[in-house]
């Protein structure tokens, strides 16, 4: 049974990298969850095949297309790795690369983004300590000094930080007054950066996340990304398309397994008839679909706004994030549930039950994405 039914246009990327994943990522995922890496080899692979440049103008080292094309490469990944976290780690870099291409200088764009096409690895990193959702009230600081800008503080759990080769900075410029909170791209393996340990996770183990520490460590002149003290609006357009792939990756993960499933309760039995014939059963199926279709359609709509500069793409891929993440953890409950005691088995079912739980938290909570969608409503309607 196939689920997947995408407009034509998009069905080429979206195949390919299924068939990418399924052949360098998915034979090999088991294996990385075990070790609790990021599966470097199949990262390259993807890189080699063009992935990162899908998306970025073609002036700028990209074969060109749009962001929806790079999202649907992504989705397609999302259904061929048989890895969450894999994905997960993804979606960290394209949001660095789409930031980079859609915010940078040319300086950035020649000195920043070419190893990131070619395979380096990217971070976004907000989160410090004493909280995350709160990003505004980062105490990382950055200060002017001759030739550039000195760097100090640290950031907590963030995803690629153990093997990240950049990283996309907030921080506060304490002498530019009230309005302070500025982006920086630094090269982690630039003196005065060190990493912490990875984190052991519930989940999503082929995902490394980990700690950033910033002490002094020198950042030319060029870092800054965007306008000094205008970071949090440059944030909530990177953060955005991070926010639509997590709907578009829920979608596209659970399609093989909701085929999976199917088939699984076609063979099992129960009171003298396979279990799918128990309409308690067939609800549980139909809810997987219906996430599917919804978190896709959202997704969509989200990256459709961000390419359009739309009022409302903030709204919609917050939108997306959390139909994303909620139908994905409800999906994997389901999924566990249809199996009974061999759901709740170690094995792969209740493993993406514990992948499914960190997309609740990461890339912001279901509360921050209830906070954004109600302050992006009052905004449009104060601008009407
Ligand atoms: C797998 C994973 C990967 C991650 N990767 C990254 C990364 O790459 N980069 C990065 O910067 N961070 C990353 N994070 C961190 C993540 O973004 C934060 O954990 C998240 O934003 C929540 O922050 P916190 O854990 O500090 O919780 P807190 O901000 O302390 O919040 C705790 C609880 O309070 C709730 N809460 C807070 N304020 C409000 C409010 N106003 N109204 C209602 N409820 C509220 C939150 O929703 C949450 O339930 C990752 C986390 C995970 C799990």
């Amino acid at each position: 049974m196939t689920v997947a039914l995408l407009p034509p246009q998009e069905l080429d990327l979206d195949q390919q990298f299924t068939e990418l994943a399924a052949r360098y990522v998915a034979p090999r995922a088991a294996q990385a969850y075990e070790a609790e890496i990021l599966d470097r080899l199949a990262w390259r692979r993807l890189a080699q095949h063009g992935l990162w440049r899908i998306g970025v103008p073609v002036e700028l080292g990209g074969t060109g297309g749009t962001w929806k094309d790079l999202a649907t490469a992504i989705a397609g990944i999302a259904r061929g790795s048989d890895d969450l976290g894999f994905t997960l780690s993804l979606i960290a870099h394209a949001g660095l690369v789409r930031a980079i291409a859609v915010h940078g200088t040319a300086w950035h764009h020649d000195h920043v983004l070419p190893p990131l096409l070619r395979g380096a690895i990217g971070a976004t990193a907000l989160t410090e300590t004493h909280g995350g959702s709160d990003v505004a009230r980062t105490r990382t600081q950055a200060r002017m000094c001759e030739d550039g800008w000195l760097l100090r503080g640290a950031k907590d759990h963030i995803t690629n930080a153990p093997v990240a080769d950049r990283a996309l900075i907030l921080a506060r410029v304490p002498d530019l007054g009230r309005r302070d909170i500025t982006l920086f791209l630094v090269n982690l393996r630039s003196p005065g950066v060190r990493r912490g340990a990875p984190e052991q996770l519930l989940g999503l183990r082929t995902s490394p996340t980990g700690a950033l520490h910033f002490d002094d460590a020198f950042l030319p002149r060029e870092a800054v990304l965007g306008t000094p003290g205008e970071g949090l609006a440059t944030l909530y357009d990177v953060i955005s398309f991070d926010r639509a792939l997590y709907g578009l990756v829920a979608a596209a993960y659970l399609e093989p397994r909701l085929d999976e499933i199917v088939r699984f309760t076609q063979k099992r039995e129960a009171f003298g008839a396979s279990i799918l014939d128990h309409q308690y059963v067939q609800g549980r199926i139909t809810d997987i679909r219906i996430t599917i279709e919804v978190a896709r359609a959202v997704s969509l709509s989200g990256i459709d706004a961000l390419v359009d500069r739309d009022a409302e793409a903030s709204l919609r891929c917050s939108v997306a994030k959390l139909v994303g993440s909620e139908g994905l953890v409800e999906a994997a409950q389901n999924l566990m549930r249809l199996r009974g005691h061999i759901g709740y088995m170690r094995g792969h079912i209740s493993q993406d039950m514990q992948d499914a739980l960190g997309t609740l938290i990461a890339g912001g909570t279901t509360e921050m994405q209830r906070k954004n969608i109600l302050n992006q409503m009052l905004a449009t309607r104060s601008e009407v």
